[in-house]
């Protein structure tokens, strides 16, 4: 991890008093997979999942617009550098608006008559502004959610339950100050969990344009939103994927979905990330079948650091009275 640094295990006790919100430090669940290997991020002040990436207290810092003029000075100010592009105006902020200042070509003030008439053309450019801006917006969304659905090679089902879930998110006004990307990703995520389908954010943000931080960030937000409820996945949905990433046979990946069996009824998973635990299981498999795959490797493509699958293999082993001979 880059920022490894600056990130601090939530469970140090040193730093336990320092923490931004009331948290419980040692019950804390990652609402969306369950795990408690949370990590606080001091500089952002966000408290994010190791597991699943996702972000759980964003409401500290939540990203408003970029720009944004609170009086007269200000907007001159600003207006002289001029507005960012940026993809959260709906036309990214590229077309000719007509000047908001009562004054004419040659700086000379505008009469109160010729003034009505400004304000009412203003009023009808700001709205066709927006419309045409908001139809360019959501071609562009549907076709960079095509683009990554059909990069992680996802379902005409999925791709077309995220185009819902995008136009929710456009409805309730929730693109406001976020990126489009960044919208259109975790719709895609939150669509693959729906459809029984889990990918990781890692995964999905590999096909993004935007960091798994920010997908993780947007998605806590519109999913709360939304009011999407979505069921915590179970370790077993990520092991025929990640067994193929790895380039493993079929009995390796039975005994991954075995070993998480047994984990399951003894309790053992609970509190624990999903891929943390698929990964952990397939780790141990791989040994046992003579495959081995190293930590690092299992790591990569699970998403997860090689402490967490360290830890995992450790418990499953010793809980499920498995021999492992390195
Ligand atoms: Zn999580």
């Amino acid at each position: 991890m880059e920022n490894l640094e600056k990130q601090k295990r939530i469970s140090d006790k040193s730093d336990s008093k320092k923490g931004t919100g009331g948290y419980e430090e040692t019950t804390v669940e990652c609402p969306e997979c369950g795990s408690r290997d949370l990590i606080r991020d001091y500089e952002r002040a966000e408290l994010v999942c190791d597991s699943c990436g996702l972000v759980i207290d964003e409401d500290l810092m939540d990203m408003g617009p970029e720009w944004r003029a609170f009086d007269h000075d200000q907007r001159i100010k600003r207006s002289r550098v001029g507005a960012p592009m940026t993809y959260t105006i709906h036309d990214k902020g590229l077309s000719t608006m007509i000047d908001w200042r009562n004054r004419d070509a040659y700086g000379k003030l505008i009469s109160s008559a010729n003034r009505a008439q400004l304000y009412r053309l203003r009023k009808w450019q700001r709205r066709i502004r927006v419309n045409n801006a908001t139809e360019r917006n959501l071609a562009f969304a549907l076709s960079e959610l095509d683009r990554m659905a059909s990069a992680l090679g996802l379902p005409r089902n999925v791709r077309e339950n995220a185009a819902v879930a995008y136009r929710n998110a456009v409805n309730k006004n929730l693109i406001r100050g976020r990126s489009i990307e960044g919208v259109a990703a975790s719709a895609l995520y939150a669509s693959c969990r729906q459809c029984g389908v889990p990918r990781t954010l890692d995964e999905i943000a590999s096909v993004s344009r935007v960091s798994r931080k920010e997908i993780g960030r947007t998605y806590r937000f519109v999913s709360r939103e939304l009011g999407l409820k979505l069921m915590p996945t179970s370790p077993i949905d990520y092991v025929p994927r990640f067994c193929s990433g790895l380039t493993l046979k079929g009995d390796v990946q039975a005994k991954a979905v075995e070993i998480i069996r047994q984990a399951q009824e003894k309790e053992l998973t609970s509190g624990r990330g999903p891929t943390g635990v698929a990964a952990a299981a397939i780790y141990i498999a791989s040994i046992l079948y003579g495959e081995h795959r190293t930590q690092r490797e299992v790591a990569d493509i699970a998403g997860v650091t090689e402490v967490t699958i360290r830890n995992r293999y450790k418990e499953l082993a010793e809980e499920l009275g498995i021999d492992i001979v390195l």
